[in-house]
């Protein structure tokens, strides 16, 4: 089990991983927001500590963010003030659990395995566009009987395609939302990426499943 504390306070940071290491999980910390987001889309974890009080982007903004992007990890917030209304945002906002400081690590642990393992019941969603499936737990891709090998972008490219089944994906939607760039970087990053993809899932079967629309974007659909 791989967890990520995101936590600025390095000390406190310190304290966390050590008792979570005694418990065998692997742990990664990170100071700030907006690192713990990049860290996210390349590594998987199996469930995020996350401090409200950040520099720079917040604990709130950070959770709201992986929310959006369609992120399922339990997430346990921890908070310095533990006000009700605090503790509200954080819920709303998508938190599974909520710990004010100071606290107890062993309430820590107990409340993050309590978390992991309703995570680990319900977590596996498997998108499905014909025969082509994609297990957003595990990241496997498959069409038909074929495993398909996908690097960390690839996969999001093709679970923002799936997810947009029928939908035509438009370049800089792309651009926004599989590599997070606000701007157009003017290069044929997103063809590249779409031919790769392409060779994994299309190439070698008879019915295409991932199409361009010329002057509109990309689209992957259901054959009709
Ligand atoms: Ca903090």
């Amino acid at each position: 089990m791989r967890i990520l504390v995101v936590e600025d306070e390095h000390k406190t940071a310190s304290f966390i991983r050590k008792a979570l290491q005694t418990e065998g999980l692997i742990v990664e910390v990170c100071p700030d927001g907006e690192a713990a987001l990049a860290q996210c889309q390349t590594t998987r974890f199996d469930a995020l500590v996350l401090d409200i009080m950040l520099p720079g982007r917040d604990g709130l903004s950070v959770l709201r963010e992986l929310r959006l992007q369609g992120r399922q990890l339990p997430v346990l917030l921890l908070s310095a003030r533990g006000e009700v209304n605090e503790r509200v945002a954080g819920l709303n906002a998508g938190a599974d659990d909520y710990l004010p400081k100071p606290f107890e690590l062993a309430e820590l642990v107990a409340r993050l395995r309590a978390l992991t393992r309703r995570g680990n019941e319900s977590q596996t969603t498997i998108l499905c566009v014909a025969d082509l499936q994609l297990d957003t737990h595990t990241r496997q891709a498959r069409r038909g009987r074929v495993e398909i090998q996908l690097t960390a972008r690839e996969y999001r490219l093709l679970e923002f395609l799936m997810r947009s089944a029928g939908i035509i994906c438009a370049r800089m939607t792309l651009i926004e939302k599989v590599w997070d760039y606000d701007f157009d970087p003017g290069t044929n990053l997103v063809d590249v990426y779409i031919r790769r993809l392409r060779e994994k899932i299309d190439a070698g079967f008879e019915v295409k499943l991932l199409h361009t629309v010329r002057g509109a974007g990309y689209l992957l659909k259901e054959p009709t």
